[in-house]
């Protein structure tokens, strides 16, 4: 009998689990995950919830509905990974494991940006919910939307968040009073992703009257006098700031052969087991951005989907050799307006040149899927 821990219930967490589950029923194997939240939330939702269109409880289930899949589940702060003893500290006890699976995801960190008490951001549920009153607050004016650093959760993210913000202030009849700048590192929008994407990405803006600030890398904000501070010299003015807080891996301490200088995991790309030790998996946010991944639910998915398969493999004995095939596609929300995208990153894992990238379509229809997302994947892994 095999005991497989899964650290972290978001999205990589809880596909790996709900694939095991599945995988291993009736036989005597054990699957454990441990979340420090009782919940796991849908974070493509916060935004909706920082617009007031949805509340906290529509974008969240409680991780326990996994125990009805033969999943135990364990309410814990993972404090250290201690890989040669096979051994992870959670709540003050150690808990063994045969196979660990690692996807504890992004920390946000708003105090790395100086002035960062000034801005709002939909990053987490909470900021969500101040933003949510920062906005039904706002009567007009200029709202600057700001990124504080290359590695954040969801790339696309501030973009929708531009063309939701025009989309909501037409409905409080404040759009002819505001104005919205995006200012972003990128030189053009979403450029990372091809001029395929990026050139739709800069029609919606340019429709919706969001003037784009390229090439911007923010270096602090200045709360007294309400500017946005580039490294560069530019400052932007703002009433209203929504920014991306500095994200960091949530590495809970993990035994220092398993990070890179930047802190992130070292994983081999292909098969996502850590190189201090294959029977551990590290996944999602916490690994992608430091092998050129996004950082992206999508990208955890499939990630959580091979994993899985590997350990399911293995633990029958019959491993095929089965290759990850990095294609992620990502529905962005545009408020009246929605763009399907997909990327193919295998240029990328193989650091033979950029992601090939395309636009699938363009059309309401497709927002609707974005919003019927959220209750299929409640559905699927939360009932
Ligand atoms: C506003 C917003 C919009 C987004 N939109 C999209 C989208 O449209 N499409 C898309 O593909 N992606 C989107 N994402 C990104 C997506 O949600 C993440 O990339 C994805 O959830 C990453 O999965 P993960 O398993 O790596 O980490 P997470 O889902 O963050 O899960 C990590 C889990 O680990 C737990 N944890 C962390 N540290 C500890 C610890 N020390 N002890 C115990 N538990 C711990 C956390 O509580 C959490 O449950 C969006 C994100 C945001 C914030």
């Amino acid at each position: 009998m095999a005991r497989i821990m899964i650290l972290g219930g978001g999205s990589g967490g809880l596909v790996v689990a709900n694939k095991l589950a599945r995988g291993l029923r009736g036989t005597s194997h054990e699957i454990l995950l441990v979340d420090r939240s009782p919940y796991h939330y849908f974070m493509p939702s916060f935004p909706w919830v920082a617009l007031g269109f949805k509340e906290p409880e529509q974008v969240r289930r409680p991780l326990k509905n996994l125990e009805k899949k033969g999943v135990r589940v364990l309410q814990g702060e993972v404090r250290e990974i201690r890989i040669p003893e096979k051994r992870v500290r959670v709540n003050g006890e150690d808990l063994s494991y045969d196979l660990l699976v690692v996807s504890l995801g992004a920390e946000v960190k708003p105090d790395l940006m100086p002035g960062f008490e000034a801005a709002y951001h939909p990053w987490t549920i909470e900021g969500a919910l101040r933003m949510r009153e920062a906005i039904q607050r706002f009567e007009g004016g200029r709202i600057v939307i700001g990124v504080s650093g290359p590695y954040y959760r969801c790339p696309p993210a501030p973009y929708e968040i531009a063309g939701q913000l025009d989309f909501a202030l037409r409905a409080r009849r404040l759009r002819d009073k505001s104005e919205i700048v995006l200012a972003h590192p990128h030189p053009q929008p979403l450029s990372a992703m091809g001029p395929a994407i990026s050139g739709v990405i800069t029609e919606i803006l340019a429709a919706k009257g969001v003037r784009f600030e390229g090439n911007f890398h923010a270096r602090a904000i200045d709360p007294e006098r309400r500017l946005l501070l580039g490294q560069d010299g530019r400052e932007i003015p703002f009433d209203l700031l929504i920014m991306v807080p500095p994200h960091r891996p949530s590495v809970a301490g993990m035994c220092p052969g398993l990070l890179t200088p930047a802190s992130f995991p070292l994983v081999d790309p292909k098969t996502f087991r850590c190189l201090a030790d294959p029977d551990v998996f590290a996944i999602g946010d916490m690994v992608n951005p430091a092998i050129n991944l996004p950082a992206a639910g999508v990208v955890a998915h499939f990630q959580a989907e091979f994993v899985a398969n590997q350990i399911l493999a293995e633990l029958k004995g019959a491993y095929i050799g089965e290759s990850f095939t990095p294609v992620a596609m990502c529905i962005m929300d545009f408020g009246d307006d929605a763009v399907l995208p997909m990327c193919d990153f295998t240029r990328i894992l193989d650091l033979s040149g950029p992601p090939s990238c395309g636009v699938l379509g363009r059309s309401k229809a497709i927002r609707l899927t974005k919003m019927l997302f959220e209750s299929i994947w409640f559905a699927t892994y939360l009932s």
